[in-house]
């Protein structure tokens, strides 16, 4: 591009530029599948490939074009691809690209209502229609941040605001009026937990690991017996974090039990749901919302689940005030935005310029509907299914868990070493991409679901690949 054009790229070039866009997104999306997987290069491979300075003169999009076609996709892990069946899936969908490319276009900051009326409204929008799916009481309102980290992080901080008196004003370093704090997860708790009790000064220690039963949900007399332990040495149970679709078998904790726990002692009730919130959209797994109008806050990651492409969580918390008044802090140059309009959404957490995340979750949402969305969450339950089938066919494999939500866990009847060794080959053959995991110290092989692309011909393939490995 000239330096003496001082103006963005001329408006006819970015015209033709978006149509060449298109098609090669258009062109990705309809042959991802005779794409590898994964790639095959080593680490450094892109950096060596490019020049060791930033570039001092522009370049053309030609330039740049090729090379992220050449250079850069080549180069990536497709989490599109439909035999991708590594973490929970992939969420990416056609709307949902779309929805993006407009965010992009717009790029605004949804930190006040003001400074985007139609995002904060749009994002109010999503949050109620997701609670209306899930079945979630009024009294919830919720939140969008990018991950279900920072919501849980968030959640815990104004638990923790309620035990610790003026935590926001006072921090917790260092207080005589203060006891240790303690929240407790069960051992298949994801690890963001952990996470938040660092940032937060509660401390990784403090979280206890509950041992769970044979389904891998959490022991309720186990977290009892922690609870009467910390309480008998002083210490303050703060929150309980029931995880609903772990993170390695999607197990689901007892919800409503925890909260009875929870309700005698006074302590916060999260809700984890990042995966398995999703499950309440199809009217068949209602029992998967047991407990959770009794939770203090609850997280939802629709990109996990709702083909809503990454990144999009939602927190709910009951009573949001409580959060609000942990965070809200209103930098003199944005008064005036605080007086144009009740919900702002900068209040609700740490960040201050917020993406217009939600215009992905309402594009998506709108194209296919409630049902459209449950009958494909169904199918790919349906394909964990016939997983699960030919892996129970085949004598010299195991189920490792029960098979729950999108996810399976086996094992190939040889050591740990061996089945690690079904997962790397395949991966490095570009031909699939699993993952691995460990249950009660042994390593199991994991797939997982949800892409919107993956049929049951490809699920079949992948079993053929580790029938060959083991
Ligand atoms: N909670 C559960 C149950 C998860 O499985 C994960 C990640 O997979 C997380 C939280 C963290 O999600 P995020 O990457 O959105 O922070």
């Amino acid at each position: 591009m000239s330096d003496e054009n001082l103006g963005d790229v001329p408006a006819a070039e970015f015209r033709e530029q978006l149509h060449r866009l298109a098609d090669w997104m258009a062109d990705y999306r309809e042959n991802i599948e005779t794409r590898r997987v994964a790639p095959s290069g080593e680490p450094g491979t892109v950096t060596r490939a490019l020049p060791q300075s930033a570039p001092e003169t522009g370049e053309s999009f030609d330039a740049i074009y090729r090379d992220i076609d050449e250079l850069i996709t080549p180069n990536v892990l497709h989490w599109g691809h439909p035999r991708f069946t590594s973490y929970f899936g992939a969420t990416t969908t056609a709307p949902g690209i779309e929805a993006d490319m407009v965010a992009a276009a717009l790029n605004v900051n949804a930190m006040t209502w003001r400074t985007s009326p139609a995002a904060t409204e749009l994002e109010t929008v999503v949050i109620n229609w997701l609670r209306e799916w899930m079945t979630l009481d009024q009294k919830f309102d919720g939140v969008v941040y990018d991950t279900a980290s920072i919501s849980s992080m968030h959640a815990l901080a104004a638990a923790r605001e309620e035990k610790a008196s003026n935590a926001r004003g006072l921090g917790v370093i260092g207080r005589a009026d203060l006891k240790p704090m303690r929240v407790y997860v069960s051992d298949q708790a994801h690890s963001s937990i952990e996470k938040s009790a660092i940032a937060l000064g509660i401390g990784e220690k403090n979280v206890q690991r509950v041992p769970t039963d044979n389904a891998f949900a959490m022991n309720v007399q186990a977290l009892r017996e922690f609870i009467a332990r910390d309480l008998a040495q002083n210490l303050q149970p703060l929150a309980v974090v029931a995880t609903v679709g772990t993170t390695s078998t999607a197990s689901v904790d007892p919800v409503s039990a925890i909260s009875q726990v929870c309700r005698e002692h006074g302590i916060w009730l999260h809700i984890d749901a990042a995966y398995g919130g999703g499950l309440a959209l199809l009217p068949e797994n209602h029992w998967v919302t047991s407990g959770w109008n009794e939770a203090d806050s609850f997280v939802v990651n629709p990109h996990k689940m709702l083909f809503v492409p990454f990144d999009f969580s939602v927190l709910y918390v009951r009573d949001i005030e409580r959060l609000r008044r942990v965070f809200t802090l209103v930098p003199e140059y944005l008064r005036g935005d605080t007086l144009a309009a009740e919900k702002n959404y900068m209040d609700y957490g740490v960040p201050l310029g917020r993406r217009f995340r939600a215009i992905k979750a309402w594009m998506v949402w709108r194209t296919f509907g409630r049902k459209g969305i449950a009958a494909r969450v169904r199918e790919q339950m349906r394909l964990a299914q016939v997983f699960a089938d030919l892996v129970k066919s085949d004598d010299r494999f195991e189920l490792a868990a029960p098979v729950v939500m999108g996810v399976v866990c086996f094992r190939c009847n040889a050591d740990d070493a061996t089945n690690r060794k079904i997962v790397e080959q395949i991966n490095a053959s570009g031909r699939a991409y699993l993952n691995v995991t460990e249950l009660r110290g042994r390593t199991v092989i994991r797939l997982g679901l949800g892409n919107i692309l993956t049929a049951e011909r490809h699920v079949r393939e992948v079993w053929e690949l580790v029938q060959e490995q083991c």
